[in-house]
């Protein structure tokens, strides 16, 4: 049996230290647990943004982390030849812009956490700046007065670099989709308005073919415009933020209701709900996020009148709210892919749309911090979930 004497114990970590890219950190903790009360007195509550503003004490906490070892990884991490290289220069590896998620850690330690993964731009011995990802765990029991952890980073320089590039693009494309889609509009209003009016007033010149082909006409015009119009919708979600507000999840779905009553008389629907939260949301978004999923119960019925229930649970920070309904369901192997753009699984023929309304949705959770989802059985039903961070009103 191992005796939790620190010679055992180094015998342990140099095992684990010869395995994993990682370098290890002998911190003492012990003024930290006591100095925080104080601190926060001190901040007056505000401890993040206390810190935040008096960096110096954060410095002062952590002139008390010691690094003991580092591996041959690590040192070429932050492009070092030789250990002592690294230890006279650790401390500037911590660059102004990392400061926030270290007082974060400084924080989570204060509170008794003992594992933190991070990303963070750092700085090489040399000077050179790169973007690590690292996690970190303490532990304090295997030392009475001082906490022993072990740090493991991967260099991420190149992977932030392509986000950074693809977030550009996409930023790019949406701008793109939102002048085309606006631009678009005027010429296709003109071919409308003048196919509409050739086919007033010269249909009974045209013969039975001639007939059908303007009808096709006006109907392709009209799908244009629902997407045109479903585009636009989409890519101003990405260009225009409205405030947050508390949001009545339940006086939202009457309005939508409200908006969908002929729909819901004609299918002969059912609509039950839990009791609703009150989110702190954008009213609007919010409000289409409800009515794309509702309709689109609505619409994907089976042989039965439609059964829709809306539900409400709260977990952890969040809210889960859910539609179901008795449809006809989604292939299991199409879950995944119906929230992209275009993304159809139904014939347009029988189920007309766009293939934007839940592009939308998931746009609009993903800004609002939550997740979407769905689970369905093909002929029996689907259940659209998402999530929303319950922000106290
Ligand atoms: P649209 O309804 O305009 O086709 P959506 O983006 O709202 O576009 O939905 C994408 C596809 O996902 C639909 O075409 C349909 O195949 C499927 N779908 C969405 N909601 C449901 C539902 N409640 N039941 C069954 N299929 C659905």
């Amino acid at each position: 049996m191992m005796e939790s004497s620190a010679m055992d114990f180094s015998h342990v970590y140099e095992t684990i230290y010869e395995l994993t890219p990682l370098s290890l950190w002998l911190c003492d903790f012990s003024g930290l647990h006591e100095s925080i009360p104080a601190l926060k007195e001190q901040s007056g509550g505000d401890l993040r943004g206390y810190l935040e503003q008096n960096p110096e004490v954060v410095w002062e906490l952590s002139g008390k982390v010691q690094v003991l070892n580092i591996n041959q990884h690590a040192l070429r991490l932050f492009e070092c030849e030789r250990k002592e290289e690294f230890f006279a220069s650790a401390e500037s590896v911590f660059i102004p812009e990392s400061l926030p998620l270290f007082i974060e850690q400084i924080i989570a330690l204060a509170r008794g956490e003992y594992f933190f993964q991070a990303e963070s731009p750092v700085q090489t011995v040399k000077g050179r700046r790169i973007h690590i990802m690292f996690a970190t765990r303490l532990f304090p029991e295997l030392m009475e007065s001082r906490t022993i952890g072990l740090s493991w980073q991967i260099d991420i320089t190149e992977r932030k670099a392509m986000e950074e590039a693809l977030q550009r693009s996409n930023h790019e494309l949406e701008q793109f989709a939102y002048v085309a889609s606006h631009d678009l509009q005027e010429p296709l209003r003109i071919i409308t308005s003048f196919a509409e009016l050739l086919h007033r007033r010269f249909h009974h010149v045209l013969d039975e073919r001639g007939a059908k082909h303007m009808s096709y006409v006006i109907d392709g015009t009209k799908r244009m415009q629902g997407l045109i119009n479903d585009l636009l919708a989409l890519s101003r979600l990405n260009l225009e933020r409205r405030p947050h507000a508390p949001v009545d999840c339940s006086t939202l779905i009457d309005d939508v209701l409200q908006t969908l009553e002929v729909l819901v008389e004609e299918r002969g629907a059912r609509i039950t709900r839990d009791p609703l939260p009150t989110i702190i949301a954008e009213p609007q978004r919010f409000r289409q996020v409800f009515q794309n999923l509702i309709a689109n119960a609505l619409k994907f019925h089976g042989e039965k009148p439609p059964q829709i229930h809306i539900g409400a649970r709260h977990a952890g920070h969040e809210w889960i709210l859910s539609i179901a309904d008795n449809g006809i369901g989604i292939p299991r192997n199409q879950l995944e892919n119906i929230f992209a753009i275009f993304k159809r699984v139904h014939s347009r023929q029988e189920y007309p749309g766009s293939g934007i309304g839940l592009a939308i949705v998931r746009k609009i959770v993903h800004q609002h911090g939550g997740r979407v989802w769905v689970e369905s059985e093909e002929g029996k039903g689907s259940t659209f979930y998402f999530s929303v961070p319950d922000k106290q009103p």
